[in-house]
């Protein structure tokens, strides 16, 4: 019995018909990295290193930094680490860098605007991580990218410092979580060598709802049929270039959000640790060709409560 639950969690998500799944952890730290592995993740999707900034009276130092990336490197022994550059701003505040009150923070200076803004604050990142690539497989994310200079500018930075740091290159991708991103996906792609979709922001922004508002809770609902559109956008355009998609806001770890996100061209689920054996096992129960028609079934709903009662 306990090898059973052993090969439950470590054993790769396979569909009945041996289509492959990729899932992956979302975490905040080292420890994070090392309760990953033994959850069975096959890597991490989303490093939030915001937490590396939060709560102290200054920004950890680029040696602080390395020195934490490094230890996850080294706690995942050969996975890959997605490392998403500083998201702060929005609800995420840190007193150090003085920033100016917003009316609107959601709308503000956000993710990768402000690491455009202060450029000090991420090239320090930037240079943290190129120096840990050197010990493990790590990629870089870009949060809250909404326009394609954005994504230019950032890429541009970091290739500045990649080669002043003298590390390899690795792969640079961007989250999905703003509208414009969606519909300009085509166009992203050809520059960014993969996407994740942050369903967290992209609900919030697609259906205009505060993600933290409790009166919206309910109907801020991340399997409405406007979402899942904007994620079917998002993998028909990275699947001409044969890129990869993943997913990485909570929706992943909604059993039924896993097959239906399957079905529209996911090829990698990023879910709280404690979601992975779950995840992994509702993988094994469906099929491709199921999770394919499910989706199809998802997209011509009206409702989330519609989308919702497909789970039998
Ligand atoms: C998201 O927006 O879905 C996401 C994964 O990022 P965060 O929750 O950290 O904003
Ligand atoms: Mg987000």
């Amino acid at each position: 019995k306990k090898e059973k639950e052993f090969s439950k969690r470590f054993a790769p998500a396979v569909t009945t018909d041996k289509h492959r799944m990729e899932v992956v952890a979302n975490i905040a730290n080292a420890d994070g990295a090392l309760e990953a592995v033994n959850n069975g993740a096959e890597g991490v999707g989303l490093l939030r290193t915001e937490f590396l900034f939060l709560e102290r009276d200054s920004a950890p130092n680029e040696t602080e930094q390395f020195q934490a990336y490094k230890k996850m490197v080294q706690h995942l022994n050969g996975l890959p680490l997605i490392i998403r550059t500083l998201d702060i701003g929005g609800d995420k505040e840190v007193s150090y860098l003085n920033m100016p009150k917003e009316d609107n923070p959601f709308l503000g200076i956000r993710g990768i605007r402000l690491c455009l803004e202060y450029k000090d604050l991420f090239k320090e990142q930037l240079r943290a991580i190129y120096q840990a690539s050197k010990y493990g497989p790590i990629k870089i994310m870009f949060p809250m990218v909404g326009l394609l200079e954005e994504f230019r500018e950032a890429s541009k930075i970091a290739e500045e410092v990649r080669v002043e740091v003298g590390a390899s290159k690795i792969d640079i991708g961007m989250m999905i979580e703003v509208p414009s991103a969606v519909l300009m996906a085509e166009h992203f792609i050809k520059e960014a060598d993969f996407f994740s979709i942050g369903t967290n922001d992209l609900t919030q922004y697609v259906l205009s709802m505060d993600r933290g508002h409790q009166g919206l809770a309910k109907k801020a609902d991340a399997l409405h049929p406007a979402v899942l559109k904007m994620i079917k956008m998002t993998c028909d355009a990275a699947k001409k270039e044969n890129k990869w998609v993943g997913v990485c806001g909570n929706l992943a770890a909604n059993p039924l959000a896993a097959k239906i996100l399957t079905g529209l061209g996911v090829k990698e689920l990023s879910v709280t640790a404690s979601s992975i054996a779950n995840i992994k096992s509702e993988i094994r129960k469906t099929s491709l060709k199921e999770c394919e028609e499910l989706a199809l079934k998802a997209l011509s709903l009206q409702t989330s409560d519609e989308v919702r009662s497909l789970e039998e």
